[in-house]
């Protein structure tokens, strides 16, 4: 569970993320949703500890892992990411890179790689380069390197963005189902409303650093806060 408690973000005296909370339970995925420039990466990368917080507090599974004091380093949140620009190792097989963060024995690194590309529908794989396949199966690669350590904390900032429409909703299902059976609470980042529907069990409406409305995906939908969020939903199809 990942529980986010007052979190601003001001830089040079410019608020960019105002005192937003929210929690997000193990098996559930939130979308955090916002055109650009609301803060939404901003949020994103302060919870994965590369950017610090002007306050607020960060908890896992309830314990603290940051506030203005205290700070676990990112590599010890047990945080999976997943973003637009976060590339495969070109250099690594298929099968290093999913073992990338691993620890233990070279069997136990093994199974858990054959288990997620398993998952990932992309053995046949295992011994490829990432040059070798497509931007959809890299990014399937991408997602079971980042669930290989069981995170307990999945951050993903518009994955899919780089992909064709052909491919996205398909990636998409493939991807819910696996992040899913890995049980990790997920805060998914998009500006597209389309992604948000399809994707979360609760939607986070975002505007100028603010969370404005916050829900199930129906509600929010059909139940608009105000009329700046009927805009923003009116390119649902
Ligand atoms: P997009 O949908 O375009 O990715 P976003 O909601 O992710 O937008 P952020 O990247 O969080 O937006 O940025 C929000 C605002 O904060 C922007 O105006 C950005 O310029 C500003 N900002 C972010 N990081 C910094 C920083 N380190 N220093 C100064 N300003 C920053
Ligand atoms: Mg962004």
């Amino acid at each position: 569970r990942l529980e986010i408690r007052n979190l601003v973000a001001r830089f040079a005296g410019r608020t960019v993320v105002d005192d937003v909370s929210l929690t997000v339970q193990a098996g559930q995925v939130t979308c955090l949703l916002g055109p650009s420039g609301c803060g939404k990466s901003t949020t994103l990368r302060m919870i994965a500890g590369v950017e610090m917080q002007t306050s607020g507090e960060i908890y896992v599974d309830g314990k603290l892992i940051c506030d203005t004091v205290f700070r676990v380093p990112p590599e010890r949140r047990e945080i999976g990411l997943m973003f637009q620009d976060f590339a495969l190792f070109p250099h690594l097989s298929v099968a290093d890179n999913v073992a990338f963060g691993l620890k233990g024995s070279k069997e136990q690194k093994r199974a858990r790689v054959e288990e997620l590309l398993t998952k990932v529908d992309l053995m046949r794989f295992i011994d490829g380069f990432p040059h070798q396949l497509s931007g959809g199966e890299q990014q399937r690669v991408a997602l079971a390197r980042a669930l290989a350590p069981r995170p307990r904390i999945m951050l993903m900032d518009e994955p899919f963005s780089g992909l064709d429409n052909r491919l996205r909703d398909g990636i998409r299902d493939e991807t819910l189902a696996v992040l899913k059976e890995e049980d990790a609470a997920v805060l998914l980042v998009t500006h597209e409303p389309d992604e948000a529907m399809r994707m979360a069990d609760e939607i986070a409406l975002m505007r100028r650093g603010k969370i404005v409305q916050q829900g199930a995906p129906y509600n929010v939908y059909t139940r608009p806060a105000d009329k700046a969020a009927v805009a923003f939903f009116s390119d649902v199809n």
